[in-house]
């Protein structure tokens, strides 16, 4: 069985003026994820939005220090970006979402749990930022035994040399397909 984790493609990551946005680049991956999503949800495969939560003025969280506030609990830049929201809004049902804390959306949440459930053992990642939240949520995929497959038209990152890196670290160390 397979899964999809869509990661953190919000308002703060893609839009020109998000918090920490990823820009062009991740404006550019707009039509290839929404539609590894679709077809995910068209083939009643598992779906989850892994968005990013911060608290305002968590002063405990490592994140505070090394970049500005993102993805702050109840503001837009916390919605999802463009199509992907309203296809979230249309399919509300079959996707499901998690919070997380942290880079990789194993920590903290009830992911691994949720995929085992389901008997998921193959993990395709889309998203932001490559070789950020991406990256950690594939080291941590790799690490519980899943298989995982990148879709390297539907991540991006601000950072063109980490993106790069990131999609070689993929393949040559976690044992990545990139499609
Ligand atoms: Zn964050």
């Amino acid at each position: 069985m397979k899964g999809l984790v869509v990661i953190d493609y919000t308002y703060d990551f893609v839009a020109d003026d998000g918090a920490l946005t990823t820009g062009v680049a991740g404006q550019a991956i707009e039509p290839a994820l929404v539609k590894v999503t679709e077809d995910f949800i068209a083939q009643g495969d598992f779906v989850v939005m892994a968005v990013d939560r911060h608290d305002i003025g968590d002063s405990y969280h490592p994140e505070m220090k090394l970049f500005p506030p993102h993805n702050l609990a109840g503001t837009k830049g916390r919605e999802l970006f463009g199509r992907l929201q309203e296809l979230y809004n249309e399919q509300q049902d079959k996707i499901y979402w998690t919070d997380k804390r942290h880079y990789s959306a194993f920590s903290g949440t009830d992911l691994d749990i949720r995929l085992r459930e389901r008997g998921i053992t193959e993990l395709h990642l889309v998203g932001v930022c490559t070789d950020i939240c991406v990256l950690h949520t594939a080291v941590d995929a790799y690490n519980l035994g899943y298989q995982l497959v990148i879709h390297q038209d539907a991540v991006a990152s601000f950072d063109p040399v980490g993106h790069e890196w990131a999609l070689k670290h993929f393949k040559g160390t976690l044992g990545a397909d990139l499609v």
